[in-house]
Parts: structure tokens; C-alpha cells; sequence
């Protein structure tokens, strides 16, 4: 049985992340922060920076909310009602109930991808299991699963079964201890469950980001908290539109932050990324100070020295950008 505060951190780490992923993260984090108060102590960009990497930068920036509230409201504690956890920043009903039931041994089900596919199937459940009366049916299931002694063990084996036998693809039902209570696999088809809504085709976009280096700094911008990546730092960017090049586009981004005195040099690197149902190609374009012209402060950004780059939370394609700046740029031109 961890702490309230490590199973919070990891099953917030664990949403939409793979477990081999988590871990190095998980144990950087508790040696970063090792409990609540030191949570809600740091800067929000010193979070940020020790979650870089891990994506949905969302959780990080609520976790660090929350453990403020905890401080300020619970006394450092997380509060041990599952409705008053539940409305934590960040928390919702499953994580509250994570927390509860593996640092406490509460009964109180958990409804997470996992167990979300495995009950879908067990009651071959005809709502979609992402809208309302599909979430209500499903969360009734796993409660009523709930022996009264160790709830904790039965919400880890039903966990663990969604994981490792009645997987998304070809589960493996022949192993399957409880395939006679299946009734998708009485009907024969278990991989129609659960019914979600169809998700969207991928769409193919180009963007170019824009570093800005003048007397050993660079122009970097804050992301706004409501965007992907909310609260990271990055090289400013555009998409590029319909018939414009790259280097159009990279114009455009100066003049969009009012780095009139620069010019756009030359593209140094191309990242590729995926994220939501965007495939993104993102051209790094180097631009320079004019002679005559001198950097002033840029519409929405700050100057940073080079080197302070490594602390700045940045975006997993935004910190390839500034890898490669530094190798074609920096390191082989002397710039
Ligand atoms: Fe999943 Fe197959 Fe087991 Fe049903 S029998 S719960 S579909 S693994």
C-alpha cells in the first residue's frame, strides 16, 4: 500500500501513458517533490520542466493546483472523502477512487481504460461506453464487483485482466478466467466492444517555428493555458497556410511578434510530430538581427539566455528544434 500522495502522482502520470514510461518519470518526481507541501511550494515551471516529456501537460499544471488546495484547505492532507477528492483539481471520480482504494482499502470501484473495455465486454454493453448512460452502466458494474474485504485486490485484478488478457486487440479469451460470465464472447465478437464514437481521420499539417538569436539570447513565448501544451515555453509558431512556403510563413511569425529589426536566415532542422489527430511536419527556421537593427522586446514572449533553455518546460518537438539549433547552428556554425 503506497501513500495517498504517490498514487495520486502515479495514476495521474498513468492516464494516456504507458507504465515503462511512467516509471523513470514517477521516481524522478517523488525525488523532485517528495510530498504535497513540496509540491505546492515549487514554480509552476519547475513542475512543468519534470514533467517534460510525458505529455498532457494539463495534469502536471492541476496536480501542482491541487496540491496548493491541499495545503491551503486540508492541511497537507489529501482529504479522505472520495466526493470532496474527487473535485480537486485534476481528480474526477476514478483518480479519487485510485487513491482510496490503493493507499486505504476503500470499496470504491475503478473505471479506467482498462476495466472500461473489460466490463463493455463482460456485459457485451450496447451504449456507447463514452457518453452518459454508457459511463453510468459501466461504473454500476464495477461497483457492484466489490467483495467487502480487499476491494483494493479485486480493483488491481480487474486493472491488471483489462491489461494483460482482454486486451484492446486479439484478447486472449482462451485464458481468460472469467470467459464464461463474457457475453461478448458468448456472442463471438469481443473486439466490437467497447462502442466508442469513430475517431477522427488523421489530418496532415506543416508549421515553422521561428528562433530568434541575438547577443546570446533567444525569443521564446508562453503558451496559454487552454491550448495543448498549455503553459510551456516555445520558438513562436504559425501553421503555414494554403499555397505560402516555409519561409513565408516564418516571415510571418517575426512580424507577427513584432521582431521587425530580424530577418529570416535560413531553415536549420525539421521535426516531426504527431499530436491529437494532427500529423505535424515543424520547420525550424534560424533568423538574425539586421545590421542596423537592435532586439527589443518582443508583443508576447521574453528573451532568455541560450543556455537557459535547458530549464524552460519545453514541448517534446519544440525541444528537438532546440537540440537541432544547437547542433547546426550553434556547435557547427559558431553562431
Ligand atoms: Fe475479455 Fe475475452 Fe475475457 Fe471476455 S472472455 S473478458 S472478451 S478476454
Amino acid at each position: 500500500m503506497g501513500s495517498a500522495y504517490a498514487v495520486w502522482i502515479s495514476e495521474v502520470m498513468l492516464q494516456q501513458t504507458q507504465v515503462a514510461a511512467v516509471i523513470p518519470y514517477f521516481h524522478r518526481f517523488l525525488a523532485r517533490f517528495p510530498d504535497v507541501a513540496s509540491l505546492a511550494a515549487a514554480d509552476e515551471s519547475a513542475v512543468l520542466r519534470v514533467w517534460e516529456g510525458l505529455g498532457y501537460y494539463r495534469r502536471a499544471r492541476q496536480l501542482h493546483r491541487a496540491a496548493r488546495i491541499i495545503v491551503d484547505q486540508f492541511a497537507g492532507e489529501l482529504p479522505n472523502d472520495p466526493i470532496q477528492l474527487a473535485g480537486l483539481p485534476g481528480f474526477g471520480r476514478y483518480t479519487a477512487n485510485a487513491v482510496l482504494t490503493f493507499s486505504a482499502h476503500r470499496r470504491l470501484p475503478i473505471l479506467e481504460a482498462n476495466t472500461r473495455r473489460l466490463w463493455s465486454r463482460l456485459a457485451a454493453l450496447e451504449d456507447r461506453a463514452d457518453a452518459a448512460a454508457g459511463e453510468r452502466a459501466l461504473w454500476s458494474l464495477a461497483e457492484a464487483a466489490l467483495p467487502k474485504s480487499r476491494p483494493d485486490q479485486m480493483n488491481q485484478a480487474l486493472m491488471d485482466l483489462g491489461a494483460t488478457i482482454c486486451t484492446a486487440r486479439s484478447p486472449a479469451c482462451g485464458q481468460c478466467p472469467v470467459a464464461e460470465f463474457c457475453s461478448a464472447f458468448a456472442i463471438g465478437n469481443p473486439e466490437s466492444f467497447p462502442i466508442v464514437k469513430p475517431k477522427r481521420a488523421k489530418v496532415d499539417v506543416e508549421h515553422v517555428a521561428v528562433v530568434a538569436y541575438a547577443d546570446g539570447k533567444v525569443y521564446v513565448v508562453q503558451r496559454s493555458e487552454t491550448e495543448v501544451w498549455g503553459g510551456l515555453w516555445e520558438f513562436p509558431r504559425t501553421e503555414i497556410a494554403a499555397g505560402e512556403t516555409p519561409a513565408a510563413a516564418a516571415a510571418r511569425v517575426l512580424q507577427a511578434h513584432k521582431l521587425g529589426a530580424f530577418r529570416i536566415i535560413e531553415m536549420f532542422g525539421k521535426v516531426r510530430h504527431a499530436i491529437m489527430h494532427y500529423r505535424v511536419v515543424l520547420h525550424g527556421f534560424r533568423s538574425a538581427l539586421t545590421s542596423k537593427g537592435r532586439p527589443r522586446a518582443g508583443l508576447h514572449g521574453r528573451w532568455i539566455p541560450l543556455g537557459a533553455l535547458e530549464e524552460l518546460p519545453l514541448s517534446a518537438p519544440q525541444r528537438r528544434l532546440a537540440r537541432s539549433f544547437f547542433l547546426n547552428c550553434v556547435n557547427s556554425k559558431g553562431i
